[in-house]
């Protein structure tokens, strides 16, 4: 596809002027108003429905209270359109050039979900322009400027990559900025908020914006920002160019925001627990969120399968292409937290090693292939923990990272080392740069990009991989690497700083059950021992073999039945009803680790070495 959109530059004609109170954000309230240029008519105005990077109809409309529309001090009836709901309809009086369109956000508490999840608690907010602004429906993004001014509470700091015409006391005034780039573009702000310069002195600028519910929470050692400025440096490395002004990562550090990333062009929206920065377990599972999240500027925003390229908020995206848009760079986000140091390169290896067990025992395999999981994303993204290993979740991410491995082994292997996948994306992903820029590709085009690179069978290779169903995971790129997927009788240190953060027990791969530390059972692996004994996700094990429940004792229970015929017995309370179930698994403790093979070279270790 040919088609270069650019959304960077002002179309003709007066912006939408928009301004944002958020002076009552510690309530989890903001205020919008609007000033649109309108003629008489009907006049359909639209709220963001299908927004950019989270792949669904996530805009937040029920959030959305208190809409009025005026006319010169007049108000206006509105009426909601029956089929499209994220739709009103004004009849916009003769002699009238502008209407007002004013209304709040109802931000949640302790919501999950991505931007529409939780973003306020009382020491700070993310504020995402998508969810405060409206715009005349069908009118694609690019060709529609708006003029945003922010009061943020007072005192309150800010970080934020749309450029700014002044600040003035709590009030910035932003400078126009078409409606693309400012959906694209949020605003972190808060009470205890510290801005770190990642490239001093080198153009384009990156930031590490922090905001966080302590002072205290912000005090990243030099060490950990070292790390971070080597992500700046190792993505010169492999990309080559740069496709934004200046680069801001926007941290928020709070155990009461929803946690997840969200990319953009020349930002991410990184939201993590508050003790990421002093806690060494949170520390190395957020290790590969600002790599995975950067990466995005280049994969998903830069280059973008077509079906997720729409012109404007109300159209449907379609997501078959996810496995490249996210698979990819889960990918690299593991290789980049390699490069930079944020993972050792054991730490990354062990990592690996977690995603291709998990994706092995998952027996929705059977029936589902991964892109059937992009296809449905925007289904998937929000589906229930419970039978989620037979359903299939958003697999995509992980299963793309372990199919991508292994097509970075194929081109180092056919090309004996003179090309590999970074050639690849230095091609694909390469350009002038400076500026953003939207282009982009179906299918056909990353086939033949890849071909260019390396002969070699790639419509085919993805095919049985990606679109038709496999009994096992891929694990071809971990062979290919000189490495073997092998089950030890202790956890590694990613499987215990995994327990240790989200304080859980995961015993999947002997028993069969993840687990709370309270015995909560998340999921039952079917045809696991535990599957096979009738236990049900959803239940809780109160004991095992007559004791408590807790993770020693469940740990023991699992050891001392490898060497005896006798099953674990576990009392399970089920709503109102208790059970006891007798489990055969003789199996003793597993954890799934690499194992090099000798026989191979090791690729791994060259693909997470620095570039710097
Ligand atoms: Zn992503």
């Amino acid at each position: 596809m040919a088609l270069v959109l650019t959304g960077w530059s002002l179309a003709a004609g007066p912006p939408i002027e928009l301004t944002v109170d958020a002076t009552d954000a510690p309530r989890r309230l903001l205020h919008a108003r609007m000033t649109i240029p309108a003629s008489p008519g009907a006049l359909r105005l639209a709220y963001p429905k299908w927004i950019p990077g989270e792949h669904g109809p996530t805009g937040p409309i029920t959030d959305v209270a208190g809409l009025r529309v005026t006319a010169g001090g007049k108000a206006l009836a509105w009426r909601r359109d029956p089929v499209d709901l994220y739709v009103v309809e004004v009849q916009v009086p003769a002699g009238v050039t502008a209407i007002e369109v004013s209304f709040d956000l109802l931000s949640p508490p302790e919501a999950r979900g991505f931007s529409s999840g939780s973003s306020m608690t009382t020491q700070l907010a993310v504020l995402n322009w998508n969810q405060v602004l409206m715009y005349p429906a069908g009118t694609p993004s690019d060709q529609l400027d708006y003029k945003a001014t922010l009061k943020v509470p007072q005192g309150w700091k800010y970080g934020t990559a749309l450029p700014i015409v002044r600040e003035t006391g709590d009030t910035v005034e932003f400078q126009p900025a078409p409606l693309t780039t400012l959906v694209d573009s949020p605003v972190l702000t808060g009470r205890n908020l510290r801005t770190i310069d990642l490239s001093p002195g080198s153009t384009p600028a990156h930031y590490l914006h922090l905001a966080a519910d302590s002072p205290a929470a912000l005090d990243a050692s030099e060490d950990k920002i070292a790390k971070f400025r080597n992500l700046v440096r190792e993505t010169g490395a492999l990309y080559n160019s740069r496709h934004y002004r200046s680069y801001h990562f926007l941290m928020t550090l709070s155990d009461h925001v929803a946690h997840f990333g969200l990319e953009h062009h020349e930002s991410s929206d990184d939201r993590v627990a508050e003790r990421t920065l002093l806690d060494n377990d949170l520390w190395l599972q957020s290790g590969a969120l600002l790599p995975h999240e950067m990466t995005h500027s280049w994969n998903g925003k830069f280059r973008r399968p077509a079906g997720l390229a729409t012109l404007d908020y109300g159209a449907p995206m379609q997501g078959d292409l996810l496995w490249v848009y996210e698979g990819l760079t889960q990918y690299l986000g593991g290789v980049l937290a390699a490069r930079s140091g944020l993972w050792t390169e054991e730490e990354w290896r062990q990592q690996i090693a977690r995603t291709a067990a998990q994706m092995d025992a998952t027996p929705g395999r059977a029936w589902r292939p991964v892109a059937d999981t992009a296809i449905a994303a925007q289904l998937l993204y929000e589906s229930r923990a419970d039978r989620s290993n037979y359903r299939r979740g958003t697999d995509f991410y992980p299963e793309g990272a372990l199919i991508w491995l292994e097509a970075d082994t194929i081109i180092r292997r056919e090309s004996r080392g003179q090309r590999s996948l970074d050639t690849f994306i230095q091609n694909f992903y390469g350009g002038p740069g400076g500026k953003p820029e939207l282009k982009p590709y179906t299918a056909a085009d990353l086939y033949a990009a890849l071909q260019a690179v390396q002969a070699y069978d790639w419509p085919g290779f993805f095919r049985q991989r990606v679109y038709e169903i496999s009994e096992r995971a891929p694990l071809g790129g971990i062979a290919g690497a000189g490495w073997r997927l092998v089950y030890r009788d202790a956890p590694t240190a990613m499987d215990k700083s995994s327990e240790a953060a989200s304080k859980g027990v995961d015993v999947r791969y002997s028993l069969g059950l993840e687990l709370s530390e309270e015995g909560g059972i998340g999921d039952v692996v079917a045809r696991s021992p535990a599957d096979r004994a009738g236990i049900t996700p959803s239940a809780k094990v109160l004991a095992v073999n007559g004791r408590q429940f807790t993770r020693d004792v469940m740990r023991a229970a699992i050891r001392e039945a490898k060497n005896s015929a006798a099953p674990i017995e576990l009392l399970v309370k089920d709503g109102e009803f208790y059970r006891t179930f007798p489990v055969d698994c003789h199996t003793g403790e597993r954890y799934p680790d690499l194992e090099r093979d000798a026989s191979q070279a090791d690729l791994l270790s060259a693909i997470g070495q620095a570039r710097r």
